[in-house]
């Protein structure tokens, strides 16, 4: 590993100084993603700002919603009363994610920003663009079976890993963060971004921004909800493909739907077609047939990754048949 300084702030202004002027610095909070890539010379910040002295831990009721600060543990928040009762789709997902030990140290603001888990990204012997911009694409002719069936281009085709972010994509939640500039809110659908010709580029923040919060507002989404993950082994794995499916169901009619995919693109995919499709139809297996045949109109596999052009409609047929019953 290479040498670095290590700093901790207690003050939130004193973080985002320390990062706003020098660009090979990074924040770091439970470290479960940001260890790794150190350690295996994919990334190589000159300085770390350790975030863990600031409070920025409260899970709290607050304009009209939920407001979960960035260094709640993904298991403080899986657990947290209020989430089981307001927002149980986000508490399913954080359970479908890692280990048990793992969620125990990772936070909300370090799930949003972990990086792909492509295995070019993390071998620096190959060429990878979103590692070494230029350097081009191992995965576009290489072992691609993880790899994306929307939005990706000729520069990158990965997926972001998190479950977490999947279920925040499909029930509109907004990030919070502070800058060298001031204070922002973003959309949670427009945090992440497609590889476009800058891979390198996971997010919408600029230089210096901490995530401080996420803001989900309330909605009926409390009782008919799923989260589907698929993956290779029980446990302890990224997925191969996830739905985050809710539903606001009333006499058996989709009064109000929400629907997002993981593992299928370099950012959550929110399918807002198929969601308008759903609303005042019957809740039955025909209905969500038809919703999957529109969530998946643009796919696009590569060599190894054809599976998920089936795998993505049956899922989301399973994940919202699951989510009606779920009452
Ligand atoms: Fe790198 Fe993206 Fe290609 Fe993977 S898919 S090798 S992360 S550029």
């Amino acid at each position: 590993m290479n040498q670095f300084q290590y700093v901790r702030p207690t003050k939130q202004k004193a973080a985002i100084d320390a990062l706003a002027k020098d660009t090979s610095a990074q924040f770091i909070a439970g470290g479960t993603n940001l260890v790794d890539l150190m350690k295996r010379g994919v990334m190589s910040p000159q300085k770390l700002v350790d975030i863990n002295k600031l409070p920025l831990n409260k899970i709290e009721k607050e304009n009209g919603g939920l407001r979960i600060g960035a260094l709640a543990s993904n298991t403080a928040v899986s657990e947290d009363k209020l989430v089981l009762e307001k927002q149980p789709l986000l508490a399913q997902a954080l359970k479908a994610g890692a280990s048990a030990q793992l969620r125990n140290m990772a936070t909300v603001g370090g799930n949003m920003l972990q990086r792909t888990r492509c295995y070019y990204f993390y071998d620096t012997a190959m060429p990878c663009n979103k590692r070494e911009p230029g350097s081009g694409c191992g995965a576009l002719e290489g072992i691609n079976r993880m790899h994306a069936i929307f939005g990706f281009s000729d520069k990158c085709i990965a997926v972001h890993p998190s479950d977490m972010s999947v279920a925040l994509a499909a029930l509109d939640a907004t990030v919070l963060v502070s800058g060298p500039r001031g204070d922002r809110r973003i959309p949670f659908v427009e945090f992440h971004r497609l590889p476009g010709d800058t891979p390198q580029k996971d997010t919408n923040l600029e230089q210096g921004e901490l995530i401080t919060a996420v803001d989900i507002p309330d909605g009926p989404f409390t009782k008919n909800v799923h989260y589907l993950k698929v993956r290779e082994r029980a446990s302890y794995a990224f997925a191969l493909l996830s739905v985050a499916a809710a539903l606001h169901l009333d006499n058996g009619t989709i009064k109000d739907a929400r629907l997002a995919m993981g593992g299928v693109a370099h950012k959550p995919w929110r399918l807002n077609e198929a969601e308008k499709f759903l609303v005042g139809k019957p809740a039955t297996e025909e209905t969500f047939r038809q919703a999957a045949a529109i969530a998946m109109r643009d796919a696009k596999a590569f060599k190894h990754n054809a599976y998920k052009l089936k795998l993505g409609p049956n899922s989301i047929i399973q994940a919202l048949k699951n989510a009606t019953a779920a009452a």
